[in-house]
C-alpha cells in the first residue's frame, strides 16, 4: 500500500527510500548490495543517531559505497521554511517542505520534565472534525514513515535540543495511516535510533474503532489519546463526522480494550466550546461515560479557528467543568496553551501559509 501511495504523487518510486527501512530490513537492503554488514550499522547510525542531511556527510563510508546509495536511494530530508518562536513561552513551531513541495508544520514544546515535539501525520486530514484547522483542505496525502522521523530528526538538529517526549497530535489521523504510524514507532523507540522510550510516545486519535483494537494488539507501551469532546453520541456527531461511522459505545469499548490488552491509562481529550458542550450538564454525563475507565481527561479551551465560528468559554466555565469531574475522582488537566501568539493551534500556521502562497 505505502509504494502505491508513493508512486500516486512521487516521481522517485523506483528507488528506495532508505530512512523508512528498519535496523534488520536496512542490514538485509546493504548486504543484497554486496556490502559487509557493519556498512549497515554505520549507515544507520548516521541517518537515525547522528541524524545527517546527506549522504556525504558519512564520512566512515566509503565514497563507493555512497556513491551507490546516491544511485539507487533517496535520502528523505524535510526543508525548513519557517521556524518561529514564542516569546510567551519558548514554544517553536516549524514549517517543512517535503520534497514534492507540500508543506506541513510540527511543534518543539519545552517542558521542565523535557522538551515534547508534536508530528503531522498526513498532509491534510479527511475526517472533517469542525473545529479544526487541519482539515479545512481535506487530504492531500499520507505521510511517510521516514517524513515522520525527520520532523523529530530536524527539530533535533535545528534546535540543538535533544527530544525526550513525542505526541502525534498535529494535522492528519495517524490511525488512517496506520501502517507509516507502526514504522515510525517502532524506529523511533528502536535502540539503534533516538530511542526514545515508548512510554513517552502519544498517539491521539479522533476514534478509528478497529485500528484503536488492532494498535491495542500490537505489543506497544504507548498512550493512546482518545478526542471525545462530547459527553453523547448526539452532541459528539454534530462537532466529528467520524461519530456517524463508529457509535460512541463502540469506541469507548476499544478504549477499554486498549486498557486491557496494554495497562496504559488512556487520555481523554475534551475541546471545551463556549455553548456547545461546556455545560454542567455535559460534566454529569460525562462523568457517567467513562465512569470505571483508567483514565485521565485534558480539556482544551477551543482554539478559534477564522473559518468557524466557535468560541472559548469563560475561565469560570472552564474552572468549573473542571471542578465538577474532579469532585467525582476524575483526574483532569487543562491543557496549557502553548506558543499563542506563533499561530499554535492545529493546523493554523500552514494554513496561513497555504492562504499567503494563494
Ligand atoms: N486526528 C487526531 C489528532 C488531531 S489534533 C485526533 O483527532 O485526535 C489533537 C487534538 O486537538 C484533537 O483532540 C483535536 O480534536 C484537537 N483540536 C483540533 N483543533 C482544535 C481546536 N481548534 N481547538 C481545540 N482543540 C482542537
Amino acid at each position: 500500500m505505502e509504494n502505491e501511495e508513493r508512486a500516486a504523487g512521487d516521481t522517485t518510486e523506483k528507488r528506495t527510500d532508505i530512512k523508512a527501512l528498519d535496523y534488520n530490513r536496512l542490514q538485509e537492503y546493504i548486504s543484497g548490495l554486496g556490502v559487509k554488514a557493519f556498512r549497515g550499522k554505520q549507515l544507520y547510525q548516521w541517518m537515525h543517531e547522528k541524524l545527517a542531511e546527506d549522504f556525504d556527510q558519512m564520512t566512515n563510508l566509503p565514497e563507493s559505497f555512497r556513491k551507490k546509495l546516491k544511485d539507487t536511494c533517496t535520502l528523505t530530508v524535510l526543508r525548513p521554511v519557517d521556524i518561529r518562536t514564542s516569546t510567551l513561552d519558548g514554544t517553536q513551531k516549524y514549517l517543512f517542505e517535503l520534497e514534492d513541495g507540500n508543506v506541513i508544520e510540527s511543534v518543539l514544546m519545552k517542558y521542565r520534565h523535557g522538551n515534547s515535539v508534536c508530528i503531522s501525520s498526513q498532509v491534510g486530514c479527511r475526517m472533517g472534525c469542525r473545529f479544526c484547522a487541519s482539515t479545512i483542505g481535506g487530504l492531500t496525502r499520507n505521510l511517510l514513515p521516514s517524513e515522520m522521523l525527520e520532523q523529530v530528526y530536524r527539530i533535533q538538529k535545528l534546535s540543538g535540543e535533544r527530544v525526550s517526549n513525542l505526541v502525534v497530535m498535529g494535522t492528519g489521523e495517524p490511525l488512517d495511516n496506520y501502517d507509516a504510524l507502526l514504522q515510525f514507532i517502532r524506529m523511533l523507540s528502536d535502540e539503534h535510533g533516538l530511542n526514545i522510550s515508548q512510554r513517552n510516545i502519544t498517539v491521539s486519535t479522533c476514534g478509528i474503532v478497529p485500528n484503536i483494537r488492532r494498535l491495542a494488539e500490537e505489543d506497544l507501551q504507548i498512550t493512546l489519546a482518545l478526542s471525545l469532546h462530547a459527553s453523547n453520541q448526539e452532541k459528539r456527531k454534530k462537532l466529528m463526522p467520524i461519530a456517524n461511522k463508529y457509535e460512541l459505545g463502540e469506541v469507548l469499548d476499544a478504549c477499554r480494550y486498549y486498557f486491557e490488552k496494554t495497562g496504559r491509562r488512556l487520555t481523554f481529550e475534551y475541546s471545551l466550546v463556549g455553548g456547545v458542550n461546556d455545560t454542567n450538564e455535559d460534566a454529569a454525563e460525562l462523568k457517567h461515560l467513562i465512569n470505571g475507565i483508567n483514565c485521565h481527561v485534558n480539556l482544551i479551551p477551543v482554539n478559534p479557528v477564522k473559518e468557524r465560528d466557535y468560541v472559548q468559554p469563560d475561565r469560570s466555565v472552564v474552572m468549573a467543568f473542571k471542578n465538577k469531574l474532579e469532585k467525582s475522582g476524575i483526574n483532569v488537566t487543562i491543557r496549557r496553551e502553548m506558543g499563542r501568539d506563533i499561530n499554535g493551534a492545529c493546523g493554523q500556521l500552514r494554513r496561513s501559509y497555504i492562504l499567503e502562497k494563494e
